[in-house]
C-alpha cells in the first residue's frame, strides 16, 4: 500500500465513524420473531402526544407536550430525537394519503424508554435490559436522489429465509447473505426513484411466512418480491435465473416475465422464465398483491456460485430487479393503482 494513502484512510475512517446514527436496537427475536409494526398515530395516541407533517417533505414530527420532537421520513429508517439521530431496524412507510407512518414497534418502544413511559411499552421487549447505543453527535444527512419514476407505488421486498434459516448452501455461498444483499440494495434503488418499500427483514432474522405476507397486505403494497437463489440437488451443471408466481393472476405473471428479462438482459445468465408456482409457496398463495418469487440464479453451479456471492453480480441483480419494476410500474401503471 502507497504510504502517502494512510492520512486519507484514516481520515476517511473518521468521517464514516462521525456520520454513523446510533441504532435502535430491534425487537428481541429470541422472544418474538415477528418484526410488528405500527401506525405513527397509534403511536401518538398511546403517549398522549401530538403528531405533524414536516418540517421537510415526506417527514412527520411527534411532538411531546414538554416540547421534545421525534421526526421520522417516509422511506428511510433514520429517527430524529430533538438534535440527534438514530437508525431504526427498517423503513417507515407512508400510507396512501400521506398523512400517517407505518414503522417498527421497536421504534415505540424505544421512544417509551427514552421518554420515562416504559408503562406503555409493548410486547416481550417489556422485560428487555438492552441498553442503548449512547448519542451520536447531529450530521447532516445527504439527501436522497429521488427521480420520482416509482411515486405512489409501494413494493414489498422479501429477503428469502434468515435467522434460524439459512435457504441453500453451496460452494461456499448461503442463499440467506445473498437474499439480504440484494434486497437492501433493491430497497435503496426503489427509494431512490421515489417508491416506499416495506423490508421483510434487514438483518438476519426469521420473519416467519405468514408474518412476510401480512407485512405486504397490512401495508397496502402494490408489488411483492421475493428474492431467493436456487440449489438443483443433483447436478452442478443446472444455471440461470427463473420467477415463479401463482397460477391464474395475470398481473403477477406478467411481472414475474419483465422480472426474469430484466435479470437475463443484465447478466445474460440462461432463462428458464416466468413459471406457475408447482409447490402452493407461502408468501405467493397469501399476499393479495402482484407477487413473484424469483431465484438469482444457482448456487449448485460452482460458476454461478462464484458470482452470487460477489457484491458487484448482488448490486448487477437489484439493479436489474429495480429497473424491471420500472417497466412494470410504468406499463401497468392504472391497473396497479388502487
Ligand atoms: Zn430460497
Amino acid at each position: 500500500m502507497h504510504t502517502k494513502l494512510l492520512p486519507l484512510i484514516a481520515l476517511a475512517l473518521f468521517v464514516v465513524g462521525c456520520t454513523t446514527a446510533g441504532v435502535i436496537p430491534p425487537q428481541d427475536v429470541s422472544l418474538d420473531p415477528e418484526p410488528r409494526s405500527m401506525y405513527l398515530s397509534e403511536m401518538a395516541t398511546e403517549l398522549g402526544w401530538t403528531y405533524e407533517s414536516g418540517p421537510e417533505p415526506r417527514q412527520y414530527t411527534l411532538k411531546s407536550p414538554k416540547g421534545d420532537r421525534v421526526t421520522f421520513k417516509g422511506g428511510s429508517d433514520l429517527v430524529f430525537v430533538n438534535t440527534t439521530r438514530w437508525k431504526a431496524e427498517r423503513d417507515a412507510v407512508e400510507n396512501r394519503n400521506g398523512n400517517d407512518l407505518y414503522l417498527p414497534e421497536s421504534v415505540f418502544n424505544w421512544v417509551c424508554k427514552r421518554f420515562g413511559q416504559h408503562h406503555l411499552m409493548r410486547g416481550p421487549i417489556r422485560q428487555s435490559t438492552v441498553d442503548l447505543t449512547p448519542l451520536t453527535p447531529d450530521t447532516p444527512v445527504s439527501p436522497v436522489p429521488v427521480d420520482g419514476a416509482l411515486k405512489g407505488l409501494v413494493v414489498c421486498v422479501d429477503a428469502g429465509h434468515g435467522g434460524k434459516d439459512p435457504g441453500g448452501m453451496a460452494n461456499g455461498v448461503v442463499e440467506k447473505d445473498i437474499c439480504l444483499n440484494v434486497s437492501l440494495r433493491l430497497r435503496d434503488l426503489l427509494v431512490a426513484s421515489g417508491a416506499s418499500v416495506i423490508m421483510t427483514r434487514t438483518t438476519d432474522v426469521y420473519p416467519e411466512l405468514e408474518d412476510r405476507c401480512s407485512m405486504a397486505n397490512r401495508g397496502n403494497a402494490d408489488l411483492f418480491i421475493s428474492v431467493h437463489a436456487n440449489i438443483a440437488p443433483n447436478s452442478d451443471e443446472v444455471a440461470g435465473i427463473e420467477a415463479f408466481f401463482k397460477g391464474g393472476k395475470s398481473d403477477s405473471e406478467r411481472f414475474a416475465r419483465v422480472l426474469v428479462e430484466a435479470m437475463v438482459g443484465a447478466s445474460g445468465a440462461p432463462s428458464r422464465g416466468a413459471k406457475v408456482d408447482p409447490r402452493g409457496l407461502r408468501v405467493l398463495e397469501k399476499t393479495n398483491m402482484t407477487a413473484v418469487l424469483v431465484e438469482l440464479g444457482f448456487m449448485s453451479n460452482p460458476e454461478e456460485a462464484r458470482k452470487l456471492g460477489t457484491r458487484s453480480y448482488q448490486d448487477l441483480m437489484a439493479k436489474a430487479l429495480h429497473d424491471g419494476v420500472v417497466k412494470y410500474w410504468t406499463r401497468n401503471r392504472a391497473s396497479v393503482s388502487k
